[in-house]
């Protein structure tokens, strides 16, 4: 069984350790495994190496398109996993790309990894519009799940999944993060959060950008939205502390 890997420079998995930058773990150290393809094609996407190779019209805002063969790379699930435990993981974050794209092999992954280190705690970043398969999830312990809003460019039907929005609401490991570029985002934000009755403890804002200015600068009044609206608030500490490279 393999895994479809981004890659930092061609043929070099993207596996690395690093702090999380965002959500309820940030700040935490992790071990970081960034996954190829997504099923969605957001138009200010940060990770567009993962999926916008040479051919794919879909837009985005940078209109960069990648080599597939110098940005992917296949691995079988064991030495994914080999690479992993040489970083001493305490926390592991799956991300991409979408990583439910590839949940059998993921859970297969995470079944070995927890073989191995019964204490480590598993995180996924998802876009929230793919089913984790239940041998995934039984195994998981946190899902960051960030739905994608307009702005994204996306189509609705397939950014937003009524049935599984519901479930990823109800279920007591998947915390939810709104990224918001602008004010304009508030009010769809505001309207998920009743419709799937997300409670606002478990829901994050977190500012659109790959640079610390426009961060900050959004950040003032995100801020503002999260305390008239009880949300809770996340940043970017991976852009302060690195900018936006790959493998941090
Ligand atoms: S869902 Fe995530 S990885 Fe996929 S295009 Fe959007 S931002 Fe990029």
């Amino acid at each position: 069984m393999s895994l479809t890997l981004a890659t930092t420079t061609p043929g070099e998995p993207e596996i690395f350790a690093s702090l999380q930058g965002e959500g309820p773990s940030a700040g935490r150290p992790s071990v970081f495994v960034r996954l190829s393809r997504c099923n969605l094609a957001c138009r200010w996407c940060d990770t567009a190496y993962t999926w916008r190779f040479i051919g794919d019209p879909r837009p985005h805002r940078d209109d960069m398109t990648f080599e597939r063969s110098e940005n992917q790379i296949t691995l079988d699930v064991r030495e994914v996993a080999m690479r992993v435990l040489a970083l001493r993981p305490t926390r592991l974050v799956l991300t991409g790309g979408e990583p439910l794209l590839q949940g059998p092999a993921l859970a297969r992954l995470v079944h070995e990894l927890k073989e191995a280190i019964p204490a480590l705690q598993v995180e996924i970043e998802t876009n929230g519009s793919v089913p984790p398969p239940h041998a995934l999830s039984v195994l998981v312990d946190q899902f960051n799940v960030s739905p994608k809003l307009s702005h994204s460019g996306n189509a609705e039907n397939l950014a937003l999944v009524p049935d599984l929005l519901r479930d990823w609401a109800a279920d007591q490991k998947a915390w939810f993060k709104f990224v918001v570029a602008s004010e304009d985002d508030l009010a769809e934000v505001a309207e998920l959060q009743a419709l799937y009755r997300i409670v606002p403890e478990r829901l994050f804002v977190m500012p659109e950008g790959t640079g610390s200015a426009a961060l900050r600068e959004r950040s003032k009044w995100l801020a503002q939205a999260a305390l008239t609206h009880g949300w809770r608030f996340s940043d970017r500490l991976h852009i302060h502390l690195y900018g936006d490279t790959r493998g941090t």
